[in-house]
C-alpha cells in the first residue's frame, strides 16, 4: 500500500517524471468537476479524502482503505453503529453500517422485534400491526459492488455513509429521525481487491479511455467474482458462500423495505434501474411493482436535473430467485442500479464524449439519496401493504394456503440436513411425520401425478402455509410459471436470432438441484407433525471388529473415503448391496478392513475421528460373511481403492466458473491436497505426479501435441474428467475415445441404436421359455430396429438436428435415468434430475458406458410398437420423460433424449469420464456433483488398472 502510495503521488504531481518515463499530457480527475460531497458537514467527521490517496470518487478505493474509513466513523459518529456480519475466504471483514437517529441505535433491538411481529400474521392482530405501522421506523438496506469489478457502487458508499454521519442538513437529520439506512458497503472486498491490483497492474502513464484495454476488462479469472470465482449474484438462495451465509440470514432478520443493490454493466451503456420486465416470477407481490414504479419515477426525476441519461426495464427480468430480487420474495422490494463500468479512467463513446469514474459514482450516489427519500415519503403504505402481504401468506384463502412440499426419506443424511439448513436459514419451517399421511393425490419431480398417494413415515414435509409462502413457493415449486407472452417472444427471438430473453437459468427447483426425491401434495398437512431434526449420528467405534463402515448413500462417504487415503490407509468400497453383520450397506458403502492396514497405528481412533469430523455414522463389523448371495470380505465386490492425486486445470480458456466450483468442491466436500495447475502446462509439465486430472468447461483449443501428451498420460493409467465445453473437444474426431457428438453420428445411428436397444433389453427381460426351448430355429425372433416404423435417413437426422439446436435450453433440469450398477451413480436417486444447458449431445457406442442417460422411461400400455425420436426407438409400452424443471421446448428434449449425461470410457490402462453439463454448478447441484465427487475419488481405484509396487 505505501509503495502505490508513493507511485501515485509522484504519477500525479505534475512536476516529476519518474525515470525516463513521460508526464501524461491531461489527468482524468481533471474529466468531471461536479462535487459529490456538496453537503454542509460537521467537521468531527473524516471526509473520505482523509483514507484515500486521491481525492474521493476520482480512483477506486480499496477494500482497505474503506474499511479503514469504517472503523474510524464507528469511533467518530454517534449516528452509527458497525456490524460485522462475516469473513469473506481471504479473510477481508464484511460490513452493515447502521445509520439512524442515536435513539433508534439505542434501541436496534427492540425494533427488530417489532419488525417480526409485523412479518407473522399468525401471532399479531391488525390493531397490533396499525400500532407497529404507526411506530416503526422505515429501514433501507443499501449494498453495493456484489460484483468486485463493478466498483463505482462501493465507493459511492464510501461517500453515502460519510454524508448520512456528517451532513448538518435538518431535512436529514430528521430523516434519521424516522429511518434506519442499513448499507452494505462492498458486498465482495475478495472481488474488489483483485480489481484494484490489476489497475495498479494495468496502470501506465497516461490515462485510458478504451474500455477494451486490460486496464478496463482486468484478466482471467476476473474480478466480477468471489476467492472461489463464484457470482454471488446468483447465491442469494443456493447459500454457498460466506459473504451469502453472513448476509441473508441478516436481511432476513430485518426485513428491509427496500434493498438496493448498485452495479455496473457494459462500458458504452448509459444508467438502468426500475423494475423489471417480464418474465417475473409469478410468487412476487405485485405491489412491489407498482412501488418499484414510483421509485424510479422519482430517481428518474433526479437523473433529468442533473442531465443524466437513464433507462427502466429492457434487459431486467426476474424469473430466477438468486439474485438480490431473492428479498421480494419476503416483501420486500428490490431495487437494481446497472451504471456503466467506467474502471477509473473514464470511457469515451460512439459520440466522443468521455464519461468520467467520478460521475458514474456520482450517479450511484444520486440515486441513493433519491431512493430513500422516496421511502421516507412512503414508508407508512409501504409498511401497510408489507402487513397485507404477510396476511394473505398465512390466510386459507391464498393461492399458497393448499400446497405442500414434501421431501422423501433418504438414506443420504449428509444432503438432507444440509438442505434443511438452507431452509432454516431463509426462516422456512420444516416438519417431520412420523407416521404415514393419507393423500389424494401426489405429484412427482418427473410431472406425473399419484392418486391415493400416501406420504411415507420419516419424511420432511413443508405445508406451503407459512409467513414465508412465496419464497418456499419460488424454490420448491417444480416448474416455475412462464407466462405465455413470455414463451411466444423467447420463441419468436429463438427463431429470427437464435437469441434468447432469459437472463438466467429457468429452473433452480432446489429439491432437484439436490438430487432428493420430493413430491408436491395439493393440500395442507398440518395434523400429527413434529419439527424437523437431523437425525442422529452415531459413530462410535469397536476396535476390535474385523472392519468399520459407513453407508454409500452418504455423500459425507465419499469425503471419508478420501480423506482417510490421503493419511495413508487402505480403503475398499463394497460395489454391491450387502448385510455385514446385520447392517444394510448399500452398494457404494466404504469399508476400512483391520487385515488390509497391519502396519497402521490407531488405525480404529483414525477412523472414528475422520468419521467425526464429517458427521458420519460409522458401523463396526465382526463378521465379513454376507448371507446367501450377498458379498463376503474376500470376494471381488470389495474393491480397493486408490488415493487420488489431482491436477485441477485452469487459467485462460477454461470458465472461471467452472474452474472456480470444482476448486471449492474439491476444499469443500472434500478438503484434500490437490493442485491448481495452468492448463497449458500438459504440454511441458510432468503429468505422471498425478493419478486424476479435471478439465472443467471451455477448453476448445488443445493443440495435437497437448491432446497426444494428455492421451498418452490416460492410456499409462490416467483417469481424466471433463465437463461441458471441455468435453465437447474430447469427443471430437482428434479427442480421446469413442464419445462423440451427435451431429457427427448420423451415418451409424443404426450402430448407435442397437446397442442403446441392448441397454433397453437389459431393463426389462422376458422370456419365453417355450421358445427357449424350442430344437428349431425361430423364423419369427423380432429384432428391435426392423420393427420401428419411423426411420430417418442421414440427410433427414442432419436436418431435424440442425432446427433442435436452436432449441436448446438456457439452463432447464431434465431427467437422468442411472445405470444403477455404475459406480460412478453410488448415492444417487435413480431418476437423477440434470441441470441442462446448451450441452454437447453426447453419443456412446458399445466400447464406452453411459452412466446417466437423458430421460427417464416410463410405461405407456398405449404405445403398442416401437416409436422413434431421431436415431433413438423406444420399446413398446414405453414413454419418455425428459423435461423435469424448466423451459424444455419438444425439439430440444428430442435432440437430447436417450443422449448420455454421463459416460465412461476404458482407454489403455486409463479412463476418460465426460460430463455433457457442469456436474457441479453454483455449488448447489449436489445431486450431479455426487457422480462429480465419484469418479474424482474413486476413478483412480474403481476404473483403471491397479499399480502394484514391484
Ligand atoms: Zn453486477
Amino acid at each position: 500500500m505505501i509503495y502505490r502510495f508513493l507511485m501515485l503521488l509522484t504519477l500525479l504531481s505534475s512536476n516529476y517524471l519518474i525515470g525516463d518515463l513521460m508526464k501524461p499530457t491531461s489527468l482524468s480527475k481533471d474529466l468531471y468537476s461536479n462535487t459529490i460531497l456538496n453537503g454542509n458537514y460537521l467537521d468531527t467527521i473524516s471526509h473520505p479524502d482523509n483514507f484515500l490517496d486521491f481525492d474521493y470518487g476520482t480512483r477506486v478505493a480499496s477494500p482497505h482503505q474503506i474499511e479503514n474509513a469504517i472503523r474510524a466513523y464507528a469511533l467518530q459518529s454517534d449516528r452509527l453503529k458497525v456490524i460485522e456480519y462475516g469473513k469473506t475466504h481471504e479473510g477481508r471483514t464484511l460490513f452493515a453500517l447502521y445509520i439512524s437517529s442515536p435513539e433508534n441505535l439505542a434501541n436496534l433491538d427492540n425494533i427488530q422485534k417489532s419488525i417480526a411481529k409485523l412479518s407473522d400474521a399468525r401471532a399479531t392482530s391488525d390493531r397490533e400491526a396499525k400500532s407497529l405501522i404507526e411506530s416503526l421506523p422505515a429501514t433501507a438496506w443499501m449494498a453495493y459492488s456484489i460484483h468486485g469489478n463493478e466498483t463505482s457502487g462501493a465507493d459511492a458508499a464510501l461517500g453515502i455513509i460519510y454524508h448520512l454521519i456528517a451532513s448538518k442538513d435538518n431535512a436529514l437529520t430528521n430523516m434519521l429521525d424516522n429511518m434506519i439506512v442499513i448499507v452494505d458497503p462492498m458486498m465482495n472486498p475478495d472481488g474488489r481487491d483483485r480489481f484494484v491490483k490489476s489497475l495498479e497492474q494495468y496502470r501506465g502513464t497516461a490515462p485510458n479511455y478504451d474500455d477494451q484495454s486490460l486496464l478496463h476488462s482486468g484478466d482471467w479469472p476476473y474480478a466480477r467474482t468471489n476467492h472461489y470465482y463464484f457470482d454471488l449474484n446468483r447465491d442469494w438462495f443456493y447459500l454457498t458462500q460466506p459473504e451469502t451465509q453472513g448476509r441473508v440470514p441478516l436481511i432476513n432478520k430485518w426485513r428491509p423495505q427496500i434493498l438496493v443493490d448498485g452495479h455496473e454493466m457494459g462500458a458504452q451503456d448509459t444508467f438502468m434501474t426500475g423494475p423489471p420486465r417480464e418474465p417475473i416470477n409469478t410468487n412476487i407481490d405485485r405491489d412491489l411493482i407498482k412501488w418499484g414504479n414510483v421509485f424510479a419515477d422519482d430517481q428518474a426525476k433526479a437523473f433529468d436535473d442533473n442531465n443524466w441519461r437513464f433507462y427502466t426495464g429492457e434487459w431486467h427480468e426476474d424469473l430466477y430467485p438468486g439474485y438480490s430480487f431473492y428479498i421480494q420474495f419476503r416483501g420486500s422490494l428490490g431495487i437494481l442500479y446497472e451504471q456503466s463500468r467506467m474502471s477509473e479512467d473514464g470511457v469515451r463513446r460512439p459520440e466522443g464524449t468521455i464519461q468520467s469514474y467520478k460521475e458514474s459514482v456520482h450517479h450511484q450516489f444520486v440515486s441513493t439519496l433519491a431512493n430513500l427519500k422516496t421511502l421516507e415519503k412512503h414508508t407508512k403504505a409501504m409498511y401497510q401493504d408489507f402487513w397485507d402481504g404477510r396476511k394473505y401468506n398465512v390466510s386459507k384463502n391464498s393461492e399458497f394456503a393448499n400446497q405442500t412440499f414434501v421431501v422423501l426419506p433418504t438414506e443420504n443424511i449428509g444432503r438432507l440436513n444440509t438442505f434443511a439448513k438452507k431452509l432454516q436459514a431463509q426462516d422456512i419451517e420444516i416438519y417431520l411425520n412420523t407416521k404415514p399421511i393419507q393423500t389424494k393425490s401426489a405429484l412427482k419431480q418427473t410431472g406425473d401425478s399419484q392418486e391415493n398417494y400416501v406420504i411415507p413415515a420419516g419424511s420432511m414435509i413443508i405445508p406451503n402455509l407459512q409467513p414465508e409462502a412465496p419464497l418456499i413457493a419460488a424454490i420448491l415449486e417444480f416448474d416455475a410459471e412462464i407466462i405465455e407472452s413470455v414463451l411466444e417472444e423467447e420463441r419468436r427471438q429463438t427463431l429470427k436470432n437464435g437469441s434468447s430473453i432469459m437472463y438466467d437459468t429457468t429452473a433452480f427447483n432446489l429439491t432437484m438441484m439436490y438430487g432428493l426425491e420430493a413430491v408436491t401434495v395439493q393440500e395442507n398437512i398440518q395434523g400429527n407433525l413434529s419439527k424437523w431434526e437431523p437425525s442422529k449420528i452415531d459413530n462410535t467405534i469397536n476396535k476390535d471388529a474385523l472392519m468399520w463402515a459407513v453407508n454409500g448413500m452418504d455423500d459425507r462417504s465419499v469425503a471419508f473415503a478420501a480423506r482417510l487415503m490421503e493419511l495413508g490407509i487402505e480403503v475398499r468400497i463394497i460395489d454391491k448391496e450387502s448385510i455385514l453383520s446385520d447392517q444394510n450397506l448399500p452398494r457404494g458403502s466404504v469399508v476400512v478392513i483391520e487385515m488390509d492396514n497391519p502396519n497402521f497405528e490407531n488405525l480404529s481412533s483414525v477412523v472414528g475421528s475422520v468419521a467425526s469430523d464429517l458427521s458420519i455414522s460409522v458401523v463396526s463389523i465382526d463378521s465379513g460373511f454376507g448371507p446367501e448371495e450377498l458379498p463376503d470380505w474376500g470376494g471381488r465386490h470389495f474393491r480397493l481403492l486408490e488415493r487420488p492425486q489431482i491436477a485441477l486445470m485452469a487459467q485462460q480458456n477454461f470458465s472461471s466458473y467452472d474452474v472456480g466450483v470444482s476448486w471449492w468442491s474439491l476444499d469443500h466436500h472434500l478438503g484434500i491436497r490437490h493442485s491448481m495447475v495452468n492448463g497449458s502446462s500438459v504440454s511441458y509439465g510432468d503429468l505422471t505426479r498425478y493419478n486424476t486430472i479435471i478439465m472443467p468447461s471451455g477448453y476448445q483449443g488443445l493443440s495435437n501435441s497437448e491432446m497426444s501428451s494428455i492421451r498418452d498420460w490416460v492410456k499409462q493409467g490416467g483417469t481424466l474428467i471433463a465437463h461441458n465445453g471441455s468435453s465437447r473437444s474430447l469427443a471430437s474426431e482428434n479427442g480421446i475415445g469413442s464419445v462423440r457428438q451427435i451431429s457427427s453420428t448420423f451415418d451409424k445411428s443404426e450402430a448407435y441404436n442397437m446397442d442403446l436397444q441392448r441397454e433397453f433389453g437389459a431393463l426389462s427381460v422376458e422370456i419365453d421359455m417355450q421358445k427357449v426351448n424350442e430344437n428349431k430355429v425361430d423364423f419369427e425372433v423380432e429384432y428391435p430396429w426392423e420393427v420401428s416404423k419411423n426411420k430417418f435417413n442421414k440427410a433427414q437426422l442432419e436436418m431435424r438436428d440442425k432446427w433442435q439446436s436452436l432449441f436448446m435450453p438456457s439452463g432447464a433440469i431434465v431427467a437422468g435415468r442411472i445405470d444403477n450398477e455404475h459406480w460412478l451413480t453410488f448415492g444417487t436417486v435413480d431418476t437423477l434430475p440434470v441441470l441442462y444447458g446448451n450441452n454437447p449431445v453426447l453419443m456412446t457406442s458399445n466400447n464406452s458406458e453411459a452412466a446417466v442417460r437423458v430421460g427417464q422411461i416410463i410405461e405407456n400400455k398405449e404405445a403398442t410398437t416401437y416409436r422413434t425420436i431421431n436415431w433413438s426407438d423406444m420399446p413398446p409400452n414405453t414413454d419418455l420423460n425428459v423435461k423435469m424443471s424448466g423451459l424444455v421446448w419438444p425439439e430440444a428434449s428430442q435432440r437430447i433424449a436417450n443422449s448420455a449425461y454421463l459416460t465412461r470410457e476404458r482407454v489403455g490402462r486409463g479412463q476418460v469420464i465426460l460430463f455433457s453439463g457442469e456436474p457441479n454448478f453454483r455449488g448447489a447441484a449436489l445431486g450431479t456433483s455426487r457422480l462429480w465427487l465419484n469418479a474424482v475419488v474413486y476413478g483412480a481405484g474403481l476404473g483403471t488398472s491397479p499399480r502394484i509396487d514391484p
